[in-house]
């Protein structure tokens, strides 16, 4: 798992690069990214963000979380039935685990998927550049309700 502090640090120093204007709703938006395991969506996001910001715009929180995504330090996930949910932690593809319940989606450990990549390229002649592998299932908590 990765430092939320360093992912945290990493990413101000990013955005910061790019000479972009960081305003503290901005840097709360970055903490909460580097910090979430819980794959939160722009919404979630948005009404945390609000507890500490009152005048914070939803605006904010999309036109950061669109920018982070274009310089690859975000991970999108799109569900056709869901709100598109962002990893902050881990912006290259992995496999995720998602409630089918409470919608919480979590990273699993899974050892074999380099593995897969190896297999599926050398049988397929392709060159693999990234994947998206969902796992469904009902949580521990959700399962004791
Ligand atoms: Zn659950
Ligand atoms: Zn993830």
């Amino acid at each position: 798992m990765t430092d939320p502090q360093e992912r945290f640090d990493h990413l101000v120093a990013r955005l910061r690069e790019r000479d972009h204007r960081l305003t503290p709703q901005r840097i709360a938006l970055v903490r909460l990214l580097a910090e979430s395991q819980e794959h939160p969506s722009a919404a979630h996001l948005y009404s945390q963000l609000k507890e500490q910001f009152p005048t914070t715009s939803q605006a904010t929180v999309y036109k950061t979380l669109a920018l982070l995504k274009e310089m690859g330090e975000v991970l999108e996930l799109g569900f056709s039935d869901d709100d598109n949910r962002y990893d902050g932690n881990k912006p290259y593809p992995h496999p995720h685990l998602v409630c089918v319940c409470c919608r919480r989606i979590m990273d699993p450990e899974v050892a074999l998927l380099k593995t897969l990549e190896r297999e599926v390229a050398e049988l397929s002649g392709y060159q693999i550049v990234g994947h998206r592998l969902d796992l469904y299932g009902i949580c521990p908590d959700c399962q004791r309700e």
